[in-house]
Protein backbone atom coordinates (compact mmCIF):
# COMPACT_ATOMS: atom_id res chain seq x y z
CA UNK A 1 0.00 0.00 0.00
CA UNK A 2 1.58 3.44 -1.37
CA UNK A 3 2.48 6.05 1.47
CA UNK A 4 2.12 4.24 4.45
CA UNK A 5 5.49 5.21 5.89
CA UNK A 6 4.44 5.34 9.46
CA UNK A 7 1.91 2.93 9.48
CA UNK A 8 2.97 0.30 7.10
CA UNK A 9 4.52 -3.24 8.44
CA UNK A 10 8.01 -3.40 7.28
CA UNK A 11 10.03 -7.04 6.84
CA UNK A 12 11.14 -8.39 9.98
CA UNK A 13 9.57 -5.18 12.16
CA UNK A 14 7.34 -6.33 15.39
CA UNK A 15 3.79 -5.58 15.73
CA UNK A 16 3.76 -2.27 18.12
CA UNK A 17 2.11 -2.66 21.74
CA UNK A 18 0.45 0.62 22.69
CA UNK A 19 0.50 0.80 26.85
CA UNK A 20 -2.17 2.35 28.36
CA UNK A 21 -1.61 2.54 32.34
CA UNK A 22 -0.61 -0.44 31.99
CA UNK A 23 -2.52 -2.39 29.39
CA UNK A 24 -0.80 -3.26 26.55
CA UNK A 25 -2.89 -3.37 23.97
CA UNK A 26 -1.56 -5.98 20.45
CA UNK A 27 -0.18 -8.40 23.05
CA UNK A 28 -2.49 -10.83 24.42
CA UNK A 29 -6.51 -10.08 24.30
CA UNK A 30 -7.93 -6.75 26.01
CA UNK A 31 -11.27 -6.12 26.38
CA UNK A 32 -12.81 -2.71 26.36
CA UNK A 33 -16.38 -2.99 28.09
CA UNK A 34 -18.81 -0.35 29.18
CA UNK A 35 -22.49 1.70 28.16
CA UNK A 36 -22.46 3.40 24.95
CA UNK A 37 -23.03 6.28 26.75
CA UNK A 38 -22.73 7.63 30.54
CA UNK A 39 -26.04 8.51 31.64
CA UNK A 40 -25.41 9.16 35.52
CA UNK A 41 -23.33 7.64 38.18
CA UNK A 42 -24.92 4.95 39.43
CA UNK A 43 -24.85 3.49 35.99
CA UNK A 44 -21.97 4.20 35.18
CA UNK A 45 -20.04 2.90 38.44
CA UNK A 46 -22.82 -0.38 38.47
CA UNK A 47 -21.60 -0.90 35.07
CA UNK A 48 -18.17 -0.34 35.62
CA UNK A 49 -17.94 -2.57 38.61
CA UNK A 50 -19.86 -5.46 36.75
CA UNK A 51 -17.55 -5.29 33.56
CA UNK A 52 -14.04 -5.59 35.74
CA UNK A 53 -15.62 -8.32 37.99
CA UNK A 54 -15.91 -10.17 34.41
CA UNK A 55 -12.02 -9.15 33.81
CA UNK A 56 -12.11 -6.28 31.15
CA UNK A 57 -9.27 -4.22 31.62
CA UNK A 58 -11.05 -0.96 29.97
CA UNK A 59 -14.02 0.85 30.85
CA UNK A 60 -15.49 2.49 27.54
CA UNK A 61 -18.09 4.70 27.96
CA UNK A 62 -19.28 8.07 25.69
CA UNK A 63 -19.36 11.36 26.97
CA UNK A 64 -19.86 13.32 23.77
CA UNK A 65 -22.31 10.76 21.32
CA UNK A 66 -22.77 11.78 18.27
CA UNK A 67 -26.51 10.92 16.97
CA UNK A 68 -28.13 10.75 13.73
CA UNK A 69 -30.99 13.06 15.54
CA UNK A 70 -30.07 16.32 17.03
CA UNK A 71 -32.53 15.62 19.19
CA UNK A 72 -31.39 12.56 20.59
CA UNK A 73 -29.55 12.67 23.64
CA UNK A 74 -26.14 13.61 22.90
CA UNK A 75 -24.18 12.72 26.14
CA UNK A 76 -23.45 14.47 29.29
CA UNK A 77 -20.20 16.04 28.28
CA UNK A 78 -17.97 17.45 30.74
CA UNK A 79 -20.43 15.86 33.67
CA UNK A 80 -20.34 12.77 31.80
CA UNK A 81 -15.93 12.67 31.72
CA UNK A 82 -16.42 13.61 35.61
CA UNK A 83 -18.49 10.33 36.12
CA UNK A 84 -15.85 8.02 34.00
CA UNK A 85 -13.19 9.69 36.48
CA UNK A 86 -15.26 8.99 39.40
CA UNK A 87 -15.35 4.92 37.91
CA UNK A 88 -12.01 5.28 37.17
CA UNK A 89 -10.76 5.86 40.76
CA UNK A 90 -13.51 3.57 42.21
CA UNK A 91 -12.51 0.47 39.71
CA UNK A 92 -8.66 1.26 38.40
CA UNK A 93 -9.94 0.97 34.99
CA UNK A 94 -8.33 3.23 32.36
CA UNK A 95 -10.99 4.62 29.91
CA UNK A 96 -11.54 5.14 26.24
CA UNK A 97 -14.39 8.08 25.54
CA UNK A 98 -15.05 9.45 22.07
CA UNK A 99 -13.88 13.03 21.09
CA UNK A 100 -15.63 14.65 18.62
CA UNK A 101 -14.56 18.27 18.25
CA UNK A 102 -11.20 19.89 17.59
CA UNK A 103 -11.42 22.29 20.28
CA UNK A 104 -12.37 19.65 22.93
CA UNK A 105 -9.27 17.17 22.18
CA UNK A 106 -6.75 18.90 24.53
CA UNK A 107 -9.08 18.95 27.65
CA UNK A 108 -10.73 15.40 26.69
CA UNK A 109 -7.87 14.32 26.57
CA UNK A 110 -7.04 15.55 30.65
CA UNK A 111 -9.64 12.67 31.58
CA UNK A 112 -9.40 9.75 28.62
CA UNK A 113 -6.74 7.51 28.91
CA UNK A 114 -7.54 6.76 25.04
CA UNK A 115 -9.08 8.83 22.80
CA UNK A 116 -11.94 7.59 20.48
CA UNK A 117 -12.09 9.15 16.99
CA UNK A 118 -15.44 7.58 15.75
CA UNK A 119 -16.65 5.68 12.52
CA UNK A 120 -18.49 9.05 11.36
CA UNK A 121 -15.26 11.17 12.41
CA UNK A 122 -12.68 8.75 11.17
CA UNK A 123 -11.96 11.20 7.61
CA UNK A 124 -12.13 14.45 10.15
CA UNK A 125 -8.67 15.58 9.21
CA UNK A 126 -8.18 18.05 11.60
CA UNK A 127 -9.60 16.03 14.24
CA UNK A 128 -6.68 13.24 13.58
CA UNK A 129 -3.63 16.05 13.41
CA UNK A 130 -5.73 17.51 17.04
CA UNK A 131 -5.34 13.57 18.03
CA UNK A 132 -2.38 13.46 17.19
CA UNK A 133 -0.81 16.50 18.80
CA UNK A 134 -2.49 15.16 21.86
CA UNK A 135 -0.01 12.78 23.24
CA UNK A 136 -2.73 10.38 24.09
CA UNK A 137 -3.39 6.93 22.52
CA UNK A 138 -6.28 6.91 20.05
CA UNK A 139 -8.57 4.61 19.04
CA UNK A 140 -9.36 4.97 15.14
CA UNK A 141 -12.72 3.22 13.86
CA UNK A 142 -13.09 2.45 10.85
CA UNK A 143 -15.55 4.76 8.99
CA UNK A 144 -18.99 3.09 7.79
CA UNK A 145 -17.94 3.99 4.29
CA UNK A 146 -14.62 3.79 4.38
CA UNK A 147 -11.95 1.45 2.75
CA UNK A 148 -9.26 -0.39 4.03
CA UNK A 149 -6.65 2.13 2.54
CA UNK A 150 -8.71 4.99 3.18
CA UNK A 151 -9.02 3.65 6.78
CA UNK A 152 -4.99 3.11 7.23
CA UNK A 153 -4.41 6.60 5.76
CA UNK A 154 -6.55 8.31 8.96
CA UNK A 155 -4.25 5.80 11.25
CA UNK A 156 -1.24 7.78 9.12
CA UNK A 157 -2.65 11.49 9.33
CA UNK A 158 -2.50 10.88 13.40
CA UNK A 159 1.38 9.12 13.33
CA UNK A 160 2.60 11.93 11.41
CA UNK A 161 1.67 14.27 14.06
CA UNK A 162 4.23 12.40 16.37
CA UNK A 163 1.78 9.95 18.00
CA UNK A 164 2.80 6.72 17.53
CA UNK A 165 0.01 4.69 20.14
CA UNK A 166 -2.99 4.51 17.51
CA UNK A 167 -4.80 1.25 17.89
CA UNK A 168 -7.14 0.42 15.05
CA UNK A 169 -10.73 -0.49 15.12
CA UNK A 170 -13.31 -2.46 12.97
CA UNK A 171 -16.97 -1.78 13.46
CA UNK A 172 -18.89 -2.68 10.96
CA UNK A 173 -19.39 -0.74 7.53
CA UNK A 174 -22.39 -0.04 5.13
CA UNK A 175 -23.25 -2.71 2.21
CA UNK A 176 -26.72 -3.96 1.12
CA UNK A 177 -27.48 -5.66 3.38
CA UNK A 178 -29.67 -3.76 6.06
CA UNK A 179 -30.48 -7.18 8.74
CA UNK A 180 -27.79 -5.99 10.93
CA UNK A 181 -26.90 -2.29 11.53
CA UNK A 182 -23.65 -3.30 10.13
CA UNK A 183 -22.03 -5.69 8.33
CA UNK A 184 -18.88 -6.66 10.40
CA UNK A 185 -15.71 -7.21 8.20
CA UNK A 186 -13.79 -9.68 10.32
CA UNK A 187 -11.53 -9.97 7.05
CA UNK A 188 -9.46 -6.96 8.44
CA UNK A 189 -8.20 -8.47 11.24
CA UNK A 190 -5.61 -10.50 9.05
CA UNK A 191 -5.62 -7.59 6.79
CA UNK A 192 -4.31 -4.99 9.65
CA UNK A 193 -1.97 -7.76 10.38
CA UNK A 194 -0.31 -8.39 6.94
CA UNK A 195 -0.26 -4.42 5.81
CA UNK A 196 0.50 -2.81 9.49
CA UNK A 197 2.27 -2.90 12.71
CA UNK A 198 -0.93 -1.20 14.30
CA UNK A 199 -3.08 -3.47 17.12
CA UNK A 200 -6.51 -4.28 15.83
CA UNK A 201 -9.26 -4.53 17.90
CA UNK A 202 -13.24 -5.01 16.71
CA UNK A 203 -16.64 -3.80 18.06
CA UNK A 204 -19.09 -6.21 17.40
CA UNK A 205 -21.94 -4.69 19.36
CA UNK A 206 -22.06 -1.28 16.23
CA UNK A 207 -20.69 -4.24 13.90
CA UNK A 208 -23.94 -5.99 14.22
CA UNK A 209 -26.22 -3.72 16.83
CA UNK A 210 -27.91 -7.20 17.52
CA UNK A 211 -27.63 -8.82 20.74
CA UNK A 212 -27.22 -12.37 19.28
CA UNK A 213 -24.98 -11.82 17.15
CA UNK A 214 -22.53 -9.85 20.14
CA UNK A 215 -21.19 -13.34 21.22
CA UNK A 216 -20.60 -15.31 18.02
CA UNK A 217 -19.04 -11.86 16.31
CA UNK A 218 -16.46 -11.80 19.26
CA UNK A 219 -14.98 -15.06 19.35
CA UNK A 220 -14.80 -15.24 15.45
CA UNK A 221 -12.88 -12.41 15.61
CA UNK A 222 -10.32 -14.06 18.76
CA UNK A 223 -10.36 -16.63 16.17
CA UNK A 224 -9.21 -14.64 13.20
CA UNK A 225 -6.38 -13.48 15.50
CA UNK A 226 -7.94 -9.94 17.17
CA UNK A 227 -6.04 -7.98 19.82
CA UNK A 228 -9.20 -6.55 21.53
CA UNK A 229 -12.57 -6.13 21.64
CA UNK A 230 -14.80 -2.79 21.98
CA UNK A 231 -18.20 -4.13 23.53
CA UNK A 232 -21.46 -2.23 24.80
CA UNK A 233 -22.57 -3.16 28.11
CA UNK A 234 -25.05 -1.81 30.19
CA UNK A 235 -26.36 -2.55 34.28
CA UNK A 236 -29.82 -2.25 32.98
CA UNK A 237 -29.88 -2.49 28.99
CA UNK A 238 -33.55 -1.78 28.80
CA UNK A 239 -33.63 1.47 30.30
CA UNK A 240 -30.48 2.70 28.02
CA UNK A 241 -31.08 6.05 26.55
CA UNK A 242 -28.93 4.82 23.20
CA UNK A 243 -28.29 1.83 21.79
CA UNK A 244 -30.70 -0.10 23.98
CA UNK A 245 -30.89 -2.93 21.70
CA UNK A 246 -27.18 -4.08 21.30
CA UNK A 247 -25.84 -3.89 24.85
CA UNK A 248 -25.18 -6.93 26.85
CA UNK A 249 -26.29 -7.29 30.74
CA UNK A 250 -23.80 -8.30 32.99
CA UNK A 251 -24.44 -11.65 33.54
CA UNK A 252 -23.98 -12.26 29.67
CA UNK A 253 -21.05 -10.18 29.50
CA UNK A 254 -19.38 -12.13 32.41
CA UNK A 255 -20.65 -15.49 30.24
CA UNK A 256 -18.92 -14.01 27.23
CA UNK A 257 -15.50 -13.19 28.76
CA UNK A 258 -15.65 -16.93 30.31
CA UNK A 259 -15.64 -18.23 26.23
CA UNK A 260 -13.58 -15.43 25.49
CA UNK A 261 -10.85 -16.61 28.08
CA UNK A 262 -11.20 -20.41 26.63
CA UNK A 263 -10.88 -19.94 22.98
CA UNK A 264 -8.12 -17.48 23.44
CA UNK A 265 -6.41 -20.03 25.50
CA UNK A 266 -6.83 -22.34 22.49
CA UNK A 267 -5.77 -20.26 19.83
CA UNK A 268 -2.01 -19.74 21.26
CA UNK A 269 -1.88 -23.60 21.91
CA UNK A 270 -2.20 -23.70 18.45
CA UNK A 271 -0.12 -20.75 17.76
CA UNK A 272 2.33 -22.32 19.59
CA UNK A 273 2.21 -25.73 18.08
CA UNK A 274 3.08 -23.68 14.92
CA UNK A 275 5.83 -21.86 16.24
CA UNK A 276 7.27 -25.35 17.05
CA UNK A 277 6.61 -26.95 13.80
CA UNK A 278 8.64 -24.28 12.68
CA UNK A 279 6.09 -22.60 10.56
CA UNK A 280 6.25 -19.30 12.72
CA UNK A 281 8.53 -17.49 10.08
CA UNK A 282 7.19 -18.69 7.00
CA UNK A 283 3.35 -18.08 7.38
CA UNK A 284 2.50 -19.73 4.09
CA UNK A 285 3.24 -23.17 6.19
CA UNK A 286 0.87 -22.27 8.70
CA UNK A 287 -2.40 -23.52 6.98
CA UNK A 288 -5.73 -21.99 8.23
CA UNK A 289 -4.85 -22.97 12.09
CA UNK A 290 -2.41 -19.79 13.26
CA UNK A 291 -3.44 -16.27 12.31
CA UNK A 292 -1.24 -14.50 13.16
CA UNK A 293 0.41 -17.07 10.52
CA UNK A 294 -1.66 -16.40 8.48
CA UNK A 295 -1.68 -12.88 7.85
CA UNK A 296 2.07 -13.48 7.27
CA UNK A 297 1.41 -15.46 4.04
CA UNK A 298 -0.71 -12.52 3.32
CA UNK A 299 1.88 -9.99 3.57
CA UNK A 300 4.41 -12.24 1.82
CA UNK A 301 1.93 -12.66 -1.25
CA UNK A 302 1.96 -10.79 -4.55
CA UNK A 303 0.17 -7.50 -3.51
CA UNK A 304 -0.79 -6.43 -7.28
CA UNK A 305 -2.03 -10.11 -8.17
CA UNK A 306 -4.41 -9.71 -4.80
CA UNK A 307 -5.80 -6.40 -6.45
CA UNK A 308 -6.22 -8.38 -9.68
CA UNK A 309 -7.99 -11.01 -8.50
CA UNK A 310 -10.95 -8.92 -6.87
CA UNK A 311 -11.10 -7.61 -10.49
CA UNK A 312 -14.56 -9.02 -12.54
C1 LIG B 1 -19.25 4.29 19.91
O1 LIG B 1 -18.37 3.43 20.03
O2 LIG B 1 -19.76 4.85 20.89
C2 LIG B 1 -19.72 4.67 18.57
C3 LIG B 1 -20.54 5.70 18.38
O3 LIG B 1 -19.26 3.87 17.60
P1 LIG B 1 -19.06 4.16 16.03
O4 LIG B 1 -18.31 5.44 15.93
O5 LIG B 1 -18.30 2.97 15.58
O6 LIG B 1 -20.44 4.23 15.44
MN1 LIG C 1 -23.39 2.84 20.94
Amino acid sequence: MKNLRLAGQAPGRDRSVVEVAGVRIGEGLVVMAGPCAVENEDQIIRTAVAVKEAGAAMLRGGAFKPRTSPYAFQGLGLKGLKLLDKARRETGLPIVTEVIDTRDVSWVGEYADILQIGARNMQNFSLLREAGKAGKPVLLKRGMHATFEEWLNCAEYILAEGNGQVILCERGIRTFETYTRNTLDLSMIPAVRAASHLPIIVDPSHGTGILGMVEPMSLAAVAAGVDGLEIEVHCDPSSALSDKDQQLDPLAFARLMDKLRRLRAFMEELEAEDASAGGGADGAELGATGAAGAADALAAADAPARAGAGAA
